[in-house]
C-alpha cells in the first residue's frame, strides 16, 4: 500500500483544540500601550469577533461549520502518500509518507484556515478582511476565501516579492483581491519607511504593522492572519486528524512527525493532534525544519516580542529573532518571519519540540532529488522538511530502525521555478542578494 485515501465523508466534522491538553496555558498577549494583558475589546477591534473568542477558548473539540466544511471538499481530505522511491534512494528500514497538502486549488495548506477566517468574517458581520502576505501564498488563499464567501479583501504584500515575484499577485488579483506592495504609500508607517529608505525590501513584520494601521482606520474591516495565532493552529488541525485516521487504517503510528517552520502552522496542524500521545508516553519525535539564514526555533530566544516591527501587534511570548530583524533574503519566502507561532514556542519550550536548521543549498538539493524520484516538485518551504526527512530516515539505516516518518507536504513548487532554474544552473547560494530572489519579469508589467 503506497497511498491512504479517505472518502469525502470523511472530512473531519470538528476541529481539535490543543489549549486543554497542553502542561500549561500560553502567556497572555501583552497590549503595548498598556503593558496589561490584552482585553477581548481589544481583540475584537483587531480580528473577527469568533477569531477573538477561539484565540483563548479551551474548549477541546470545535464543530467545523458547514459551510466551511462544503468549502473543504473542493481538495479535503487529502492523501497519504508513501515515498516508496526515496525511502529505496536512501535503502532506509524505515517506511517515509507524506500528508499532501498540496492539492488545494492555491497549492498549500493555508487555504485550511482561510476559508475559515472568510467564513467567521462575512457571519460576524464585517465587510473586508485586511492581512499582509510575503511571497503571496497565504495572500493567494485568502483572496480565494474571500470570493467563496463574498468578501472584500486588501493585501499588503512585502515590497520585494511584490515587483519581483509577481505570480501569486497576478493570483490574487484574477480572484478579485486588492494587493499593495510594503512599504508603500497607502499608510503613515509605510510613507515613513519610504521617506527613511526608498529602497525598503519590506518584510512580513512591516506588513503587519501596514495592515494594523488599516484596520484600526477603518471600523468595517478585520485583520486575517496566515499562521501565529491559536486559532489558525485549530483551523489546521484537520491535516493531523485526517492523517491520524489514515495511519489507524493501515495499522501504523508516527514515529516522526516532521514539518517546515515559517510560523508553524502546518507543523501544529500535523502534529498537535498527536501531542496527547507524546504526553501519555507515546515516543514520538516532533521536528521542526527551519532555514538556517533565519530559525527563530534553532538559534532565537523565548522572550517577550512584537509580532509586527511597529509594535502595534499585541506582544507576545515564543521564540524570536527580535521583531526589527530582517530575514535575508532567501526562496523559501513563507519562512521568513522572526518568530514562531506561541503555541509552538510554548511546545519547544516544555521540551516537546525538536528543531533542525539547513542552508539554501541543502535545501534545494533535497527538493530536486524529491521530484526526481517521487514526481512532486515541493515549495522551497516544503523542501526544508524534506532535507530533514533525509536525515533522519539515514539515521534509521544507521541503527536498522523500521521507524514510521510522516512529513507534512506543505505546498507544491510549480510558482517557485525561477528558484530551481538557478539551482540547476548551479547559481544558487544560501543568502543570495536580492536582486536574485527571482528575476524581473521582462514584458510583464509589475
Ligand atoms: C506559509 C508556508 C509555510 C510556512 O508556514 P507555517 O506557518 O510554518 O506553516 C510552509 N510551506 C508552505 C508551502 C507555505 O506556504
Amino acid at each position: 500500500m503506497d497511498r491512504v485515501d479517505l472518502s469525502i465523508d470523511d472530512i473531519p466534522t470538528r476541529w481539535y483544540n490543543v489549549l486543554p491538553d497542553l502542561p500549561r496555558l500560553p502567556e497572555k498577549y501583552i497590549d503595548n500601550s498598556t503593558g496589561a494583558p490584552v482585553t477581548r475589546e481589544y481583540l475584537e477591534r483587531l480580528m473577527v469577533r469568533a477569531m477573538a473568542g477561539q484565540e483563548s477558548s479551551l474548549e477541546r473539540w470545535v464543530t467545523i461549520p458547514e459551510q466551511v466544511r462544503d468549502a473543504y471538499r473542493m481538495w479535503r481530505p487529502t492523501p497519504l502518500i508513501r515515498a516508496v522511491a526515496l525511502e529505496r534512494e536512501l535503502r532506509t528500514p524505515a517506511q517515509i509518507w507524506f500528508k499532501y497538502e498540496a492539492s488545494s486549488p492555491t497549492g498549500s495548506h493555508k487555504l485550511n484556515s482561510a476559508i475559515a477566517q472568510a467564513y467567521f468574517a462575512k457571519r460576524d458581520g464585517h465587510r473586508r478582511l485586511v492581512t499582509d502576505t510575503g511571497a503571496g501564498q497565504w495572500g493567494s488563499a485568502l483572496a480565494l476565501a474571500c470570493r467563496l464567501m463574498d468578501l472584500d479583501l486588501l493585501v499588503f504584500m512585502v515590497r520585494a516579492s511584490y515587483h519581483q515575484k509577481p505570480y501569486r499577485r497576478h493570483l490574487m488579483e484574477t480572484y478579485g483581491a486588492e494587493v499593495r506592495p510594503s512599504p508603500g504609500g497607502a499608510t503613515r508607517f509605510g510613507r515613513r519607511l519610504l521617506g527613511e529608505s526608498p529602497d525598503h525590501p519590506g518584510s512580513e513584520a512591516t506588513a503587519v504593522s501596514e495592515a494594523i494601521e488599516c484596520v484600526h482606520d477603518d471600523a468595517g474591516s478585520r485583520l486575517a492572519v496566515g499562521a501565529f495565532t491559536n486559532f489558525c493552529l485549530l483551523h489546521h488541525s484537520v491535516i493531523g486528524l485526517e492523517t491520524r485516521r489514515q495511519l489507524e487504517s493501515i495499522g501504523r503510528s508516527p514515529d516522526y512527525l516532521i514539518a517546515s517552520v515559517g510560523c508553524g502552522s502546518n507543523l501544529g496542524g500535523l502534529a498537535l493532534p498527536f501531542l496527547e500521545d507524546k504526553l501519555n508516553g507515546a515516543d514520538i519525535t516532533i521536528l521542526a525544519a527551519e532555514p538556517e539564514a533565519c530559525a527563530p526555533l534553532t538559534h532565537g530566544e523565548y522572550r517577550l516580542d512584537f509580532a509586527d516591527s511597529e509594535g502595534r501587534a499585541p506582544g507576545v511570548h515564543t521564540y524570536t529573532l527580535g521583531h526589527d530583524f530582517v530575514p535575508p533574503p532567501i526562496h523559501a519566502g513563507g519562512l521568513r518571519y522572526h518568530g514562531c507561532a506561541p503555541l509552538v514556542g510554548l511546545i519547544r519550550r516544555e521540551g516537546l519540540l525538536d528543531a533542525v536548521a539547513y542552508p539554501q543549498t541543502e535545501v534545494f538539493k533535497a527538493g530536486a532529488e524529491f521530484a526526481r524520484l517521487q514526481g512532486y516538485l515541493p515549495a522551497p518551504e516544503t523542501a526544508h522538511a524534506i532535507r530533514a526527512v533525509i536525515e533522519v530516515a539515514d539515521e534509521c539505516k544507521r541503527t536498522g530502525r523500521d521507524a514510521t516518518i510522516v512529513f507534512s507536504y506543505s505546498g507544491h513548487g510549480l510558482l517557485d521555478l525561477p528558484a530551481y532554474g538557478r539551482y540547476n544552473a548551479g547559481l544558487l547560494r544560501d543568502v543570495e542578494a536580492e536582486d536574485f530572489v527571482a528575476p524581473r519579469l521582462e514584458g510583464i508589467a509589475v
